[in-house]
């Protein structure tokens, strides 16, 4: 009867013996490892600094625009804001839900403009 044949999926070389085996020897297993940890830092590393710079795209305009007033959203997309990118959600019964990038937060107002608040923790 023949073994089902298998690779290791390091570097493809044909692996003998067990047939549960993903790697033909300890240095392709560390290597693999290596190289999917490289690109989830590398992943984090890309959205924390796109979140760095929304939070100060809107600590910037936060600084810049009197307490409650309304902003044009242009203006946080002519400093690189991506509103894909967000820490997290507050939800307030009273005055709506904010989306946030680390302390600061916005809130949509009609389609246009938002309202940018800062969080103390
Ligand atoms: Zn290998």
């Amino acid at each position: 009867m023949e073994m089902p044949e298998k690779q290791c999926i390091y570097c493809a070389k044909k692996i003998i013996g067990r047939t549960d085996k993903k790697f033909c020897n300890s240095y392709c297993r560390s290597g693999f490892h290596n190289t999917q940890n490289g690109s989830t830092n590398n992943c984090i590393r890309q959205i924390n600094l796109l979140l760095q710079k929304n939070r100060r795209v809107l600590a910037n305009i936060y600084a810049s625009y009197p307490r409650k007033k309304k902003v044009p959203i242009h203006t946080l997309f002519l400093q690189g804001f991506n509103l894909a990118h967000f820490t997290h959600q507050q939800k307030h019964i009273k005055f709506g839900t904010y989306t946030c990038c680390y302390d600061y937060g916005y809130k949509l107002i009609g389609r246009e403009e938002v309202e940018i608040i800062r969080f103390l923790i």
